[in-house]
C-alpha cells in the first residue's frame, strides 16, 4: 500500500534516462476496464517520443495481467532499462496522465498525501468507542474500547427523561459520573491509539452532546488533532465511515489553504520566514529550509540544474557556485522542488489556481 514512506523512497529516485509515470482513474463506479485501458492506450500514444518501449509494454502487461481491478486510482513508475518499477492502486481517486521524465512525477500523490494521509476517526458514545487509522482511504487499523455500560443503572434501555423520571436523584447523578469516568477511559485509550499511529488529524463522531463532553476530557496533544466532526452514528461501518470521513476532508483542505496562503502572503510581506515565486522557493529549497511548500495545481516551469549538487535555479548559469558542476536544463523546475522538498521531509500543500493569484508558488521557512 502507498504512505508517506513510499512518498519519500519515489522522491529519492533518479534514473540515468526516461521514466515513464502513469496515473489511470480506475474508478469502478465511473468507468469499466475497457474505458480505462482505452483511455490509457491514448495517453501514451500521446506521449510516446519520449517513452522506451519496454516501459509502454510493461504497463500494459500489467493493466492486463497483475491489476485486480481493486481501488480508484491507479499510479506506475516504470523505466525497465535501469530496474525501476513501481505500481500502486489507491483507494482515493486521481486524474488521469502520464508524464516522462528522469524522476517520478509525484506531484499528484503528494496532494493526496496532504488531504488523505494519516488520519484518524474516533466514534464515541457514552460508554466507549471505536478508533480508525486511515492512510489515503484505506483502513489500516481500527480498534474498539468498551467501558461499563451505562443502561444497566436504569430501567431498561429507555431514554434519558424515563431515566429521570423512573430512578431517584441519585441514579441520575451515578449515571452521569459513570459516563464520565467512560469518556475518560475512552480518552486514554484513543492516546495510546494516536500515539501508536501518529495521525495528522483527527474527526470526531457520534451524538453531538457525547462528543463535545469528550473534548473536554480529551488530552490537549490529542485534542489538537481534531479538525472536525463526523455526521455518522456510533454504529456506521467502514464504509460510511471512509465516504464521509474522505469528504469532510475534502471540504476542510478549502479552509486550511486558505490559512496557510494567508500565511505565506503575510509573512513574505512582512520580510519574515516567508518567500514568494519561483526563484526565491527554489533558493530556500536549495538550502533545505522549506517548511512548507505551497504550489498551484499544474503550475509547470522550465528551469536549470546543477548536474554535480542538484542546486536548482531558474537563471542559465555557467558554473554551479557550490561545487563548481555544470546545469542541465530541466523541463519543470517546479516539480524538482515539490521533490526536493519532500526529499528532506518538507510539507507540500497543492492549491487550487484562484488562491494563490500571481504568485503560483511560495515557501513558508523553518527558520
Ligand atoms: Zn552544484
Amino acid at each position: 500500500m502507498f504512505d508517506e514512506r513510499a512518498l519519500k523512497e519515489l522522491a529519492s529516485v533518479e534514473a540515468e534516462g526516461p521514466i515513464l509515470s502513469v496515473y489511470l482513474n480506475v474508478d469502478s463506479t465511473q468507468r469499466n476496464s475497457e474505458e480505462y485501458k482505452l483511455e490509457l492506450r491514448e495517453l501514451l500514444k500521446c506521449k510516446a517520443d519520449g517513452i522506451d518501449n519496454e516501459d509502454i509494454e510493461a504497463v500494459k502487461r500489467y493493466l492486463e495481467y497483475d491489476y485486480d481491478g481493486s481501488g480508484r486510482g491507479l499510479v506506475i513508475f516504470s523505466r525497465q532499462a535501469e530496474g525501476i518499477w513501481y505500481a500502486y492502486s489507491l483507494a482515493v481517486p486521481v486524474c488521469s496522465g502520464v508524464t516522462v521524465a528522469r524522476r517520478p512525477y509525484i506531484s499528484p500523490l503528494v496532494e493526496r498525501d496532504g488531504l488523505y494521509g494519516r488520519y484518524a476517526v474516533a466514534l464515541v458514545d457514552r460508554q466507549g468507542g471505536k478508533f480508525h487509522f486511515f492512510d489515503m482511504g484505506e483502513l489500516v487499523d481500527q480498534r474498539g474500547f468498551v467501558g461499563e455500560d451505562v443502561h444497566h443503572t436504569r430501567r431498561g434501555r429507555g431514554s434519558s427523561v424515563h431515566g429521570m423520571r423512573g430512578g431517584s436523584q441519585l441514579s441520575g447523578r451515578r449515571e452521569a459520573e459513570l459516563v464520565n469516568r467512560n469518556l475518560k477511559e475512552t480518552a486514554v485509550a484513543l492516546t495510546e491509539f494516536c500515539q501508536e499511529h501518529l495521525p495528522r488529524r483527527l474527526l470526531l463522531g457520534g451524538a453531538e452532546p457525547t462528543v463535545a463532553k469528550f473534548r473536554e476530557v480529551l488530552p490537549a496533544p490529542v485534542n489538537e488533532l481534531v479538525v472536525g466532526s463526523l455526521g455518522v452514528d456510533f454504529e456506521a461501518g467502514e464504509v460510511e465511515v471512509r465516504e464521509q470521513s474522505l469528504a469532510l476532508l475534502r471540504e476542510l483542505e478549502q479552509e486550511r489553504h486558505e490559512k496557510v496562503v494567508e500565511a505565506l502572503m503575510t509573512s513574505a510581506a512582512k520580510g519574515l520566514n516567508g518567500v514568494v515565486g519561483l526563484d526565491q522557493t527554489l533558493s530556500v529549497a536549495n538550502e533545505g529550509r522549506v517548511q512548507v511548500l505551497l504550489v498551484e495545481r499544474d503550475y509547470h516551469q522550465s528551469g536549470y540544474q546543477c548536474t554535480g549538487c542538484g542546486y536548482l535555479t531558474t537563471q542559465r548559469l555557467n558554473r554551479c557556485i557550490f561545487c563548481g558542476g555544470e546545469f542541465t536544463e530541466i523541463p519543470d523546475a517546479v516539480e524538482a522542488a515539490v521533490t526536493q522538498v519532500v526529499e528532506k521531509g518538507g510539507t507540500v500543500e497543492v492549491v487550487d489556481e484562484e488562491r494563490m493569484e500571481d504568485t503560483r508558488i511560495g515557501a513558508l521557512l523553518r527558520y
